[in-house]
């Protein structure tokens, strides 16, 4: 016998046991495993059989319910009905007449499509289901209990399908447990019925729950449904807190109606819908948030209900049966579609001040985000020799701390004259004749007194850097780079955001398109007067994304006419200080040395364009005079 022998007796022994072990799980359980997918509580199964009755056509839905859902679930409908083998059919896995193909996926127009729903609440649940098709003078009834064919008999019934769901889970014990109390499972049922009558203002619907009457909802327009269903406990009459929202565009068609600002409260009604489907969408969330910015008080929400329609092959609803994310390939594009429409229509009821043409140029713009230090350009304009930036009055931390400027009163006459020396970078545009003294290092480490000012040992004296401002004078030559060569690296923000200028402004704004563009924004005209800014300069890092813009705008209105080296230079400037790090921010040594190595390594690191001291340097004479 060869040694190979014992080896393929093995083999053949493994395949023997492989087969033995690898079975097809019966239909029953099988279906039992993906009810879980798809039936995890009374409200999926309220949902599978009420979209099938909307799938069959039906313009009345009626549903009862008893114990939350857990011992009846019943959903009546006068739909197309089905034929004694479609009915039989119906239960079975993967068995749906809403496609035929793969590629029918991708243009669905039904609730349903994949055919589970019907074999899932079979294998958990009793079900018994009476049909019968307008030309059909006899309906079916169907008997099935967990996947089993209990009962099949020709009956006299109404045209429709009524379709009874009786002790669900009533085989698989977990999932019972599982349920929660019969309040919070009729509160999902509730939810489950909103947002299906939401969409279907033209369908009436009854929701009967333990023998009581909860809704009995006529068929109206939609704005009659929303306030059917969410208009019983307001004081006013919920349609007049309303706006109609419209906008037409190749990518989609939305429409809805959001909430008054001032009828924003704690618990809003939100509701997207696309192509008649309930969805979440944090992200268009965000747009929607983002047209109301600085119009809600503190912890309101506005309420809203929102449709998409929206070709089917642009969209993903496939991800999971009971998911309600849905994923847009267009989703970029349509956020700030969505915001347009939005704040058109707040701005039509003369919500947002911006867009009240009547009154415009007379209105004080609320500008979200603003920065209050914005500052003067009188800083680029005119230098005063004199000046003292120990002495600054305003908002310059400096002057914060008195006993901290009086500290420092002897070193005033040191400063004074090296501001004097030092001709203004604005005023001659050449920074090249004002060379400052070439430091050298001693090696010794730089020290940060109080997060704030670095103090640094250097064979020449004693120099004491403002890190802020020597950040800024390094970010500004940066700055001045990416002006020249339109090259500013942009960082995308995951959530556009707003910047309203004001109608005033519009014009300026355009004639700076090109600055902000080549510093790295990307900034496109929502509509008149404001602008979605759905990029920033990388080098912004975490600072807010508009008041760098903002800032940059005011300098440069107050500027006027200039040339263009003198506007690139302000641009810069303001771009640079609004970039760099905070006072009172802790640097590690690391930092600093970079932060001193980049600044000292500049022809000129004492001033700021504008005239402000960016390091002193103490040398040893100037040291002895102190004492
Ligand atoms: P799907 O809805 O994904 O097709 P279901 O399991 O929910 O799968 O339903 C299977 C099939 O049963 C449907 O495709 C439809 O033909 C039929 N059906 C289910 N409910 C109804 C109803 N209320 N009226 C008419 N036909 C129905
Ligand atoms: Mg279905």
């Amino acid at each position: 016998m060869d040694s190979t022998a014992p080896i393929s007796r093995l083999n053949l022994l493994f395949c023997v046991i492989a087969v033995d072990i690898v079975r097809l799980l019966p239909d029953s359980v099988a279906n039992q495993i993906a009810a879980g997918e798809v039936i995890q509580r009374p409200a999926s199964c309220l949902k599978e059989l009420v979209e099938n009755s909307l799938d069959a056509g039906a313009t009345s839905v009626q549903v009862i319910v008893r114990d939350a859902g857990r011992t009846l679930l019943q959903v009546v409908d006068n739909g197309q009905g089905m034929s004694e083998r479609d009915a039989r059919m119906a239960f079975e896995r993967h068995a749906t007449s809403k496609i035929r193909e793969a590629a029918d996926l991708f243009s669905l127009h039904t609730m349903g499509f994949r055919g589970e729903a019907l074999a899932s609440i079979c294998a958990v649940a009793s079900v018994e289901v009476q049909t019968r098709r307008e030309e059909d003078e006899l309906g079916t009834l169907l008997e099935i209990s967990g996947s089993n064919v209990v009962r099949q008999e020709p009956v006299q019934c109404a045209k429709g399908t009524n379709m009874r769901v009786k002790n669900l889970f009533f085989n698989v014990p977990a999932r019972r447990r599982f349920l929660k109390s019969d309040q919070t499972e009729m509160r999902n049922l509730l939810n489950e019925f909103y947002r299906i009558v939401l969409v279907n203002p033209e369908v009436e619907f009854t929701l009967v729950s333990n023998d009581e009457v909860l809704w009995d909802l006529k068929k109206g327009s939609l704005k009659q449904r929303i306030e059917a269903v969410f208009g019983r406990s307001g004081r006013q009459p919920y349609s007049k807190q309303l706006i109609e929202i419209q906008s037409d565009t190749d990518v989609s068609r939305i429409y809805g109606y959001v909430s008054k600002p001032e009828n924003a409260n704690r618990n809003a009604q939100q509701f997207f819908f696309v192509n008649k489907r309930f969805m979440r969408h944090p992200y268009f969330h965000k747009a929607i948030m983002t047209a109301y910015q600085g119009l809600l008080h503190n912890d309101a929400n506005p309420s809203y209900f929102i449709y998409f329609d929206i070709p089917p092959e642009t969209i993903d609803v496939n991800i999971h049966p009971t998911k309600t994310e849905i994923k847009f390939a267009d989703e970029q594009v349509i956020f700030p579609i969505l915001l347009a429409a939005v704040r058109e229509a707040l701005g039509k009821f003369n919500i947002v001040p911006s867009l009240d043409f009547d009154t415009a140029g007379k209105v004080e713009m609320p500008l979200p985000h603003r920065s209050n230090t914005i500052p003067s350009t009188s800083d680029f304009i005119q230098h005063d020799p004199s000046y003292n930036p120990f002495h600054t009055k305003g908002t310059d931390w400096h002057t914060a701390d008195k006993n901290w400027s009086d500290l420092y009163n002897p070193l005033r006459d040191i400063i004074t004259q090296q501001e004097r020396a030092t001709p203004l970078l604005f005023e001659s545009g050449d920074s090249s004749n004002t060379q400052s003294l070439p430091i050298q290092r001693t090696g010794g480490a730089p020290y940060q007194i109080g997060n704030k000012y670095i103090v640094l040992p250097t064979l020449q004296g004693l120099m004491i850097i403002d890190p802020h401002r020597a950040h800024a004078l390094i970010l500004y030559d940066l700055c001045l780079k990416r002006l020249k060569e339109h090259n500013g690296e942009v960082q995308q923000l995951l959530f556009p955001e707003i910047w309203d200028v004001g109608i005033e402004d519009e014009q300026l704004v355009e004639s700076l398109e090109g600055y902000f563009r080549s510093l790295g924004y990307d900034i496109t005209r929502l509509m008149r007067g404001s602008y979605t800014v759905s990029g920033v300069p990388a080098i912004l890092g975490n600072q807010n994304a508009l008041t760098g813009l903002q800032d940059i705008l005011d300098n440069m209105r107050e500027l006027g006419e200039a040339a263009q080296s003198e506007r690139e230079r302000c641009i810069a400037w303001t771009m640079a200080k609004n970039a760099a790090i905070p006072y009172g921010k802790t640097l590690t040594e690391e930092e600093m040395n970079d932060l001193i190595s980049k600044l000292l390594s500049r022809s000129d690191y004492r001033l700021t364009p504008s005239g402000k001291v960016v390091a002193v340097l103490l040398n040893n004479e100037q040291i002895s005079n102190l004492f």
